[in-house]
């Protein structure tokens, strides 16, 4: 068998298409979602993201607050933008880009964010919220994945899901958000890490497999049950000498012999990344919306 591919461009843009409308329809009640974009120093990678961030708003009619500091921003004066923001009624969405500078105490800054406006769903309040099954701001790449499983009609009632990583931003919350009773959820999930005895015993079982271990090769074409759907969060950099930046990027998974055998995978790039700032312009506009309700 060979994979159908998942497009996550075409998934993300369909989804962007659908905000953009909505974004017009909040415009003709005089609501215009607003995302505080803060970025700290000048780390090329970060300001990379940032610049896609605010250019994904400006596209489907998002006000962009865009705050660019100097590396040596004090504490004192990232906290008390990050206060003005949340009382600013024109912002809905406040997003830090992490990582901090050294000096800068990143914990202190995410609790300072509001969670009524954090919309990149890392506040406790929120992560709570997300694990008692109440409406919550959902972190975005995991809500990015368990909407391209919705959106390719992968049913997810009784699927074994195995997720490969527990971290807090990717592995821990989609394994949360996938046993909720809802049906967004009711799979049942397994979810492996580096202390996880014979790790391809329990992948083998999965209806579907969801990768976010960082490393490329993590889930290998024998470690596959067939017609499994294979989810590759992952982002690496692999050295190519035959690319003019000297590398590519792959994903966790061993892409070429996996597509063999799974119906569904995800590539990279290309299939979880672009979901991920469209989750994030989901939440502003959800946000922008609830206060409107309120
Ligand atoms: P992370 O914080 O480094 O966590 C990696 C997790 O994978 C850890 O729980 C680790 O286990 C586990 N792990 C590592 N190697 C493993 C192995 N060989 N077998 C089993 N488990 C293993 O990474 P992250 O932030 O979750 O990100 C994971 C990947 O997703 C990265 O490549 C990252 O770049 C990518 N990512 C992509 C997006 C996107 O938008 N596409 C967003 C976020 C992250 P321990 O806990 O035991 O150490």
């Amino acid at each position: 068998m060979t994979a159908k591919i998942i497009d996550g461009k075409q998934v993300a843009a369909d989804m962007r298409a659908e905000l953009k409308d909505k974004v017009a329809e909040l415009k003709t009640q005089g609501v215009v979602p607003g995302l505080a974009v803060i970025l700290v120093g000048d780390d090329p990678a970060s300001k990379s993201y940032v610049t896609a961030k605010e250019k994904a708003c400006e596209e489907i009619g998002i006000y962009s607050d865009d705050n660019r500091l100097p590396d040596d921003t004090s504490e004192e004066d990232l906290l008390a933008l990050v206060e003005k923001c949340n009382n600013d009624p024109k912002i809905n969405g406040i997003l830090v880009q992490l990582p901090l500078p050294k000096h800068i105490d990143e914990d202190k800054v995410l609790l300072a964010i509001d969670p009524a406006k954090d919309v990149d769903g890392f506040h406790p309040v929120n992560v709570g919220k997300m694990v008692v099954g109440q409406d919550a701001f959902l972190p975005c790449t995991p809500h990015g994945v368990i909407q391209l499983l919705l959106r390719n009609d992968v049913p997810l009632e009784g699927a074994e899901v195995v997720v490969v990583g527990r971290s807090n931003i990717v592995g821990k919350p989609v394994a949360n958000m996938l046993i909720q009773k809802a049906a967004t959820g009711n799979a049942t999930v397994t979810v492996c890490h580096t202390r996880t005895k014979n790790m391809a015993e329990h992948v083998k079982r999965a209806d579907i497999i969801i990768a976010a271990a960082g490393w490329p090769n993590t889930v290998t074409a024998d470690m596959v049950k067939d017609g499994a759907v294979v989810i590759d969060v992952g982002v690496n950099r692999v050295e190519d000498a035959t690319k003019k930046r000297g590398y590519r990027l792959v994903g966790d998974v061993d892409f070429e012999a996996v597509k063999e055998k799974a119906s569904l995978i995800t590539p990279v790039p290309g299939g979880v990344g672009p979901m991920t700032i469209t989750m994030l312009l989901y939440n502003t506009v959800l946000s922008a919306e609830k206060a409107m309700a309120k």
